[in-house]
């Protein structure tokens, strides 16, 4: 297999910092899983990050980048959470992306799984952890976006049809309804029918503006108020903050200074197949580490699609949370950031703790 289908950025053989890898597995985060295991002392086990067993007391607990390093170390796997299966499960998503970007036209669930080596409602969940979407969600954004390219360079709209991989004009049409009319935040009229509360909240890096529907966040980012946010959706219904609203505000606000909290606060992007899939791209990414646009491009199985990623990169609605501040060019300059480079700079400084 193309080594430039990789899904989620390789475990990297420094491990995080202990206090990063201790927090990952007080809240269970299934983002950290791979990154590094925890050896716990007083019963000779390791385990993934999500691991639901009891957390054994701080001191008894130290942390290896991977499962073979803990073996060595003298410890054996968890037989609950099975930390070896980490690395089987993010191969077998990366051959099924590979099968599916190959395919003619989008594949059966049983014939992904089946490439995959698993059973298919077994692997229906492991993709949706490890991408935030379903197999078939995956195939249709992709065909979709295939069918953009190819109605660029056709001369007829029925040959960017089938050359994108349709077999009907008419399944086209609708794809195309819920693809290719998105705007580059994807909510529909300006956010109508929407309600979205919202309030500014200071934090060590300035002023931000904190929205969200009754589904979960929708906005956050620096030096913006009320006309920013209507102006990005003018149709929804504005509402002041509510009580929820005032916590997960305050939450929000301490993410600039410890970005590895958020990964249960709840949220509420719309997007593009494509968008999404660079979102959770993003999210995958490790505090203190950066990315390039390419890295991440090829981290969705779309390696040729650098500048599109880097525009859905700029297309993040929720600061922090969606740590697009985490790609940098690739020979290592800043690259671009919606909220200013001083921010960006400030944030990677905070989380390599310099
Ligand atoms: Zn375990």
């Amino acid at each position: 297999m193309n080594q430039m289908t990789r899904l989620v950025p390789a475990p990297l053989p420094d491990l995080p910092d202990p206090d990063v890898c201790w927090a990952a597995f007080l809240r269970r985060d299934r983002a950290m899983d791979g990154l590094f295991v925890g050896c716990v002392a007083t019963t000779g086990i390791y385990c993934k990050p999500s691991c639901a067993a009891r957390h054994p007391r701080r001191e008894n607990m130290s942390f290896q980048p991977d499962p073979a390093a803990a073996r060595a170390a003298g410890f054996r796997a968890c037989l609950r959470c099975h930390p070896d299966a980490v690395g089987r499960d993010r191969l077998a998503v990366e051959k099924a992306i590979a099968f599916i970007e190959a395919a003619e036209e989008v594949p059966l669930l049983e014939t992904i799984a089946a490439h995959a080596g698993y059973a298919p409602h077994h692997f229906h969940r492991l993709f949706k952890r490890e991408t935030g979407l379903t197999p078939a969600a995956y195939a249709r954004g992709l065909r979709a976006a295939r069918l953009k390219d190819a109605l660029g360079r056709e001369g007829r709209v029925t040959d960017a049809i089938y050359e994108a991989g349709y077999n009907a004009p008419s399944r086209a049409y609708v794809d195309a309804s819920q693809h290719l009319g998105m705007t580059p935040s994807a909510w529909k009229d300006g956010g109508r029918g929407v309600s979205i509360r919202w309030r500014t909240v200071d934090s060590s890096l300035g002023a931000m503006l904190v929205a969200a529907t009754d589904k979960g966040l929708c906005r956050i980012s620096f030096g913006e108020g009320q006309a920013e946010l209507h102006a990005r959706f003018p149709q929804a219904d504005l509402q002041p903050a509510d009580a929820e609203l005032d916590a997960i505000a305050a939450r929000v606000a301490m993410l600039v200074d410890d970005p590895a909290a958020g990964a249960d606060l709840p949220t509420d992007v719309r997007g593009t197949a494509f968008q999404q899939a660079v979102w959770a791209a993003l999210r995958a990414i490790p505090p203190g580490e950066t990315r390039s646009y390419g890295e991440i491009a090829a981290a969705i199985g779309r390696p040729g699609a650098v500048r599109a990623a880097g525009t859905a990169c700029g297309d993040n609605n929720l600061a922090i949370l969606i740590p697009c501040h985490r790609v940098v060019r690739r020979d290592g300059s800043m690259g671009g950031y919606a909220w200013g480079l001083d921010k960006k700079q400030a944030l990677l400084a905070k989380e390599k703790g310099k």
